[in-house]
């Protein structure tokens, strides 16, 4: 049978694996980390997954944790108004809902799967002299190691990358204790709260490894008031100063939050990276070639929440594209094609996400208004975070924005 190295177990990496084992492939996976130290280490994401993702884990029958992560069924945006009260609050309900598992629980749990079902787990950081060498030895090697050091196997593709540094300062804090949404008490639901010029406050629900808990994070405009968070390495300290941005640029969410604690000494994450797009297939000294997955090769802001979905999409993609190649060979052509595949529906992702984290034009403020007098609009918006591709018909362009507000307000 065919063999396949994959290097890195993330989101990604662990689909793929999963996916090509149970298809029969001779599987290798090179993790940087063994399952307990992810589980005990520090949250690395915030994870939230739309439906077509979570569809995807669950055709391959690995959504272990489904009947205990809490459903997210809706999608909310509030917008601070200068008075630090909300001039825009409403929520939009998703088609199928999301969830958040902390990757902890589910990286640690797909490895061991992995590993129980037979494939070869390696413990060991790849390095590029490691990838020229077993390039040589496997039919396909795939690189899904996520935004770190390998990246630069990969030229950056800067017709696809319109910025080069980061444009959001990341903080997340993991909590118990975080009161319901008051106008919503009855269901889960992400909220989106933006203060303009400043940043955005995220908080959603999520299974983690103490069980539910909810997550608040902040994405601060590098250089303004919530881009503090730099050199903080004790996580109360990070708590506490997420509850005073809280307190001061969104009060409706600090007014529920009083009472938080941290889930665990692991539980809070800081950092920033500039969006990147790079391209699929690097070449090793000696000339052999690898396949960037995911993050690797399209490394969009959180902004979106799209990362995760991102990466279970293309592992999806790639997993098909490898099965339908047969006994052929891996090359240059095949690899590109693969990417090129994925990019159809990544393109999207990547240029709705870069629209989202610069200021918003008139006719997007206008579409988020109506949004809080149109219900349909509400959930269209929602539903754009499963699918942004849909977001091409009706966020762009001004005059299709107008376009539809005018047939929702006829309707
Ligand atoms: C703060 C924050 C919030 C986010 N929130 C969301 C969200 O709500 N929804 C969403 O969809 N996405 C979100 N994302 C994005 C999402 O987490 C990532 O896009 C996604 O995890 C990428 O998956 P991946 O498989 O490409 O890489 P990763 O998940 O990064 O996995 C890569 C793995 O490879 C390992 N590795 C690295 N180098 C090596 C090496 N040399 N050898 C071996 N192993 C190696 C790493 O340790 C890691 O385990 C968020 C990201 C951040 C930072």
């Amino acid at each position: 049978m065919r063999k396949i190295l994959v290097v890195g177990a993330g989101q990604s990496g662990l689909q793929l694996a999963l996916g090509l084992q149970s298809q029969g492939y001779e599987v290798t996976l090179m993790s940087n980390r063994t399952a307990d130290e992810i589980r005990s280490g520090r949250v690395m994401s915030t994870q939230c997954m739309f439906h077509t993702a979570l569809q995807h884990e669950r055709d391959l029958g690995i959504n272990f944790w489904e009947s205990q992560a809490p459903r997210i069924e809706g999608l909310g945006v509030s917008v601070a108004g200068p008075d630090g009260g909300r001039a825009v609050d409403w929520v939009g309900r998703l088609g199928g809902y999301a969830q958040s598992v902390d990757q902890r629980v589910k990286m640690a749990g797909w490895m061991e799967t992995f590993a129980r079902r037979g494939g070869q787990l390696v413990i060991h950081g790849a390095a590029v002299s490691d990838l020229d060498y077993f390039s040589r030895a496997y039919d396909l090697v795939l690189v899904s190691a996520g935004k770190g050091e390998l990246v630069s196997l990969f030229e950056r593709d800067a017709d696809r990358s319109p910025y080069s540094a980061p444009q959001r300062a990341l903080a997340v804090a993991y909590v118990h204790g975080l009161g319901p949404r008051p106008e919503h008490p009855d269901y889960d639901a992400v909220r989106c709260n933006l203060v303009p010029g400043v940043g955005e406050l995220f908080v959603m629900p999520t299974f983690t490894t103490s069980g539910r808990a909810d997550i608040l994070f902040w994405e601060g405009v590098p250089g303004g008031p919530l881009d503090v968070f730099r050199g903080v390495r004790d996580p109360a300290e990070h708590l506490s100063l997420t509850l005073e941005l809280m307190e001061k640029y969104t009060p409706w969410e600090y007014a529920r939050a009083t009472r938080v604690e941290l889930t665990d000494a692991g539980g809070t994450l800081a950092g920033r990276y500039a969006p990147t797009v790079r391209r699929p297939v690097g070449r090793l000294p000696g000339g052999g070639l690898v396949l960037g997955v995911a993050d690797v090769v399209v490394a969009n802001d959180p902004i979106t929440g799209q990362g995760s979905n991102s990466a279970a999409k293309c592992a999806a993609s790639y997993l098909d594209s490898i099965t339908a190649h047969g006994d052929r060979p891996f090359d240059e052509e095949w690899m590109r094609g693969a990417f090129d595949r994925y990019w159809d529906t990544a393109r999207h992702v990547t240029k709705w996400t870069n629209a989202m984290l610069g200021a918003p034009p008139e006719h997007v403020l206008g579409l988020i208004g109506a949004a809080g007098a149109h219900q349909p609009v509400a959930d269209r918006f929602a539903n754009g975070f499963n699918d942004p591709a849909d977001f091409e018909d009706f966020f762009y362009d001004p005059e299709r924005t107008a376009a539809y507000l005018a047939s929702v307000a006829g309707a």
